[in-house]
């Protein structure tokens, strides 16, 4: 029973550019003392890309088999998750609604008027909002409501569900990812990865794996603190095992979670994240975002010294339209 073989049971409708580029960051890696490669996730290809595209591949073969005629989402003000959702509709000639959960505390006014959230508004998605950002399980059922008023109307709606009590469809794309950056044929010492819903870190770490490859992953925390997030990813790691119809091939040392680029919070950049979308930017011309990968690059920064001379991965996983919602802290 191979990965291949049980991924391939799941639909997928092939949106993305893929595979992404693997590139060299020469100047900051030597800054570093690392030898750096960046994985070009933010180059997916759809509005701006960014790792939701190969999530939502899964998503949106799920949707099409239910012949849907209208995709639902929730997330955050900023989310790169309902933009790439809107604009993969759009193409497939479905109408989206988004739902935006405020999750930003007192957010500067570019917030709901730039990066995403114009974004979004210029994919033609209907909008709602819903005033808690920390609520799922209320977030998901005021969806569910929208969802049962498109039904009334003769609608077919499908509801992309992100509470960790749903299956982690979108985790399939990242271990598609896997199997992607096998055939690339480097082989590295670290791969530092932004851990926010789990579903791209759980992905790639159950299939590489599943593929025999022992390669250290290290998560940094972007949502909850390590503690929170290491059940979280022990949790999706075991309800991808049951999606994909696969032992679990992961064991407890390969989960590695950093936790301490996160402060003072989700969407909240400190001075090391600022100082490292910063370097990215000056010394390679990466753009990372200030949400996920510049909280990635400030973690790798910070693990440099015990990494000296390795090869290192950094995934880059896209949201650089953030960095306009943002413009004034930056
Ligand atoms: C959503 C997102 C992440 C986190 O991915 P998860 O699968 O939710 O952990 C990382 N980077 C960017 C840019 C994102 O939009």
């Amino acid at each position: 029973m191979s990965l291949h073989t049980q991924l391939s049971k799941h639909p997928r409708v092939a949106m993305g550019h893929l595979p992404t580029p693997l590139e060299p960051m020469p100047n900051l890696g030597a800054q570093l003392g690392l030898d750096l490669w960046i994985k070009r996730d933010d180059c997916t290809g759809i509005a701006m890309g960014g790792n939701k595209v190969r999530q939502l591949e899964y998503y949106l073969g799920k949707a099409q088999v239910a012949k849907a005629t209208q995709v639902l989402i929730t997330g955050a003000v900023q989310s790169n998750f309902t933009r790439t959702t809107a604009a993969m509709a759009a193409k497939l000639g479905l109408g989206c609604h988004i739902q935006m959960e405020e999750r930003v505390k007192n957010p500067s006014a570019l917030h709901h008027s730039n990066g995403n959230a114009l974004l979004d508004h210029l994919l033609g998605a209907t909008l709602h909002s819903y005033p808690d950002g920390e609520d799922e399980a209320g977030a998901d059922a005021n969806l569910r409501t929208i969802a049962e008023g498109l039904t009334a109307k003769g609608e077919t709606p499908f509801i992309i569900p992100l509470s960790a009590d749903q299956p982690p469809t979108g985790a399939l794309g990242y271990a598609q990812a896997a199997l992607e950056l096998i055939t690339q044929g480097k082989e590295y010492d670290e791969i530092f990865i932004a851990s926010g819903s789990a579903l791209t870190h759980c992905g790639l770490l159950f299939g590489l794996r599943a593929l025999d490859d022992e390669t250290p992953i290290t998560g940094i925390c972007v949502r909850r603190d390590r503690t929170q997030q290491t059940a979280r990813v022990r949790q999706r790691l075991e309800d991808l095992s049951t999606l994909l119809d696969m032992p679990n091939p992961v064991t407890e040392k390969d989960i590695r979670l950093d936790g301490s680029a996160l402060a003072p919070g989700y969407g909240r950049m400190n001075e090391e994240t600022k100082n490292a979308i910063r370097r990215a930017a000056e010394c390679d011309g990466v753009l990372l975002d200030p949400v996920y990968t510049g909280k990635v690059m400030s973690g790798l920064i910070s693990a440099a010294q015990k990494l000296q001379g390795k090869r290192v991965l950094f995934w880059h996983t896209g949201g650089q339209p953030a960095l306009f919602a943002y413009a004034d802290e930056l």
